[in-house]
């Protein structure tokens, strides 16, 4: 719960800004042929011949984007290359380098940034991407990371957010709301510490919602399984903000509609239990809770046999006309209108 009061704690300005980026990379192991040049020289180098490449990045800020009294250093470091991942393999493709860029404070040792980059080392281990470079930079309060991740894919493998038909299916990856749930019980916990420091917090009953919530996983296994199926969604997104509003950017930017069933929302069972107990309604969670990075695709309805029987797979809805809306249908059958918020009856 609490940061790691490391005992040791050796200023950055012993290093220097040269010695503390050395001392940083110097453990990552370059993977991908496409990488000619890495850490070390004015840019990084890469080579991806006759592939399209994927760019996309992200800017993570101290008190806005993550709080440190209950996000390890390690695994912030570890989530932020995983948020950066998944939106290139929600292009279909596959993700190979990242840049990382810090700004830290006075208030952070070497040990403090020794364990950010732990997580984003084990980030690049578990998926295979080689860190070829970044910037080091210092901040008057708090700490800032952006993360750029590069990926490749064959031009007529790309799948963009825009080209959902009328009649797709509509398919979710994994579970969803365990994340924001993990966020709710750990910040329950950090409100008792506050009051009672010598608390400590039992989360045997939430370890699901805290392990995503601290430790996502990017689906890089379902590019690679619906390559294995051999079925190429008609489109895709990645669900970083929450069911709803991926959906609407799909319907959108697609000019389509859908029907989204609210009994086939895939839920983990703590998930379940968790929103009873906190009084919450696990729809509502699922919809708009962020930060499950699952991957939410549409596919024609001639490959339904390829992914029926496949437990990551789920078939939430299909794709309707524009002129029909984006809809959530009840489990009592009601039709009801998607907003980003989730749908339109709450609040
Ligand atoms: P420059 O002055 O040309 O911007 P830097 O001294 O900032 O170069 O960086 C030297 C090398 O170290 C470059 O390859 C850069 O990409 C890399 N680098 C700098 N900061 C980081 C970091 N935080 N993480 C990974 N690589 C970094
Ligand atoms: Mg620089």
């Amino acid at each position: 719960m609490i940061e790691d009061k490391n005992q040791a704690r050796t200023s950055l300005a012993e290093l220097g800004e040269f010695g503390l980026i050395k001392h940083l990379t110097q453990n990552f192991k370059i993977a991908h042929s496409t990488t000619i040049k890495g850490v070390g020289d004015d840019a990084a180098v890469l080579d991806f011949k006759n592939k399209q490449v994927i760019v996309t990045t992200d800017l993570l800020i101290e008190g806005v984007h993550f709080d440190l009294s209950y996000m390890p250093l390690k695994h912030l470091g570890y989530k932020a290359v995983m948020a950066n991942l998944s939106d290139v393999y929600a292009m279909n493709g596959m993700a190979s380098q990242i840049t990382v860029s810090i700004a830290v404070s006075n208030r952070f040792p070497l040990e403090a940034i020794e364990e950010l980059y732990e997580g984003i080392h084990l980030a690049c281990k578990n998926y295979a991407i080689d860190l070829v470079g970044g910037d080091t930079t210092s901040s008057v309060t708090g700490l800032l990371i952006s993360i750029t991740a590069i990926g490749e894919a064959k031009a007529e493998d790309v799948v963009y957010r825009n080209t959902a038909k009328t009649n797709d299916l509509l398919v979710v990856t994994g579970d969803l709301g365990a994340a924001y749930l993990g966020l709710q019980v750990l910040e329950r916990e950090k409100q008792v510490f506050e009051v009672n420091p010598n608390s400590q917090p039992d989360l045997t009953n939430y370890s699901y919602l805290v392990e995503r919530q601290l430790k996502p996983e990017a689906r890089k296994d379902i590019i690679k399984l619906l390559k294995d199926l051999d079925v190429k969604p008609t489109a895709m997104i990645d669900i970083s903000d929450g069911l709803s509003s991926e959906i609407l950017h799909i319907c959108e930017q697609s000019n389509v509609g859908c029907n989204l069933y609210e009994e086939k929302i895939p839920l983990d069972p703590q998930v379940i239990a968790t929103c009873e107990e906190f009084d919450l309604n696990s729809t509502t969670i699922a919809l708009s809770g962020g930060e499950d990075y699952e991957l939410l695709f549409t596919i024609s309805q001639e490959d339904f046999p390829k992914i029926k029987a496949n437990p990551h797979l789920t078939v939430i809805g299909h794709i309707t006309d524009k002129s029909h809306g984006a809809n959530l249908v009840t489990r009592a059958g009601q039709q009801i209108e998607l907003t980003a918020q989730g749908w339109n009856s709450i609040k």
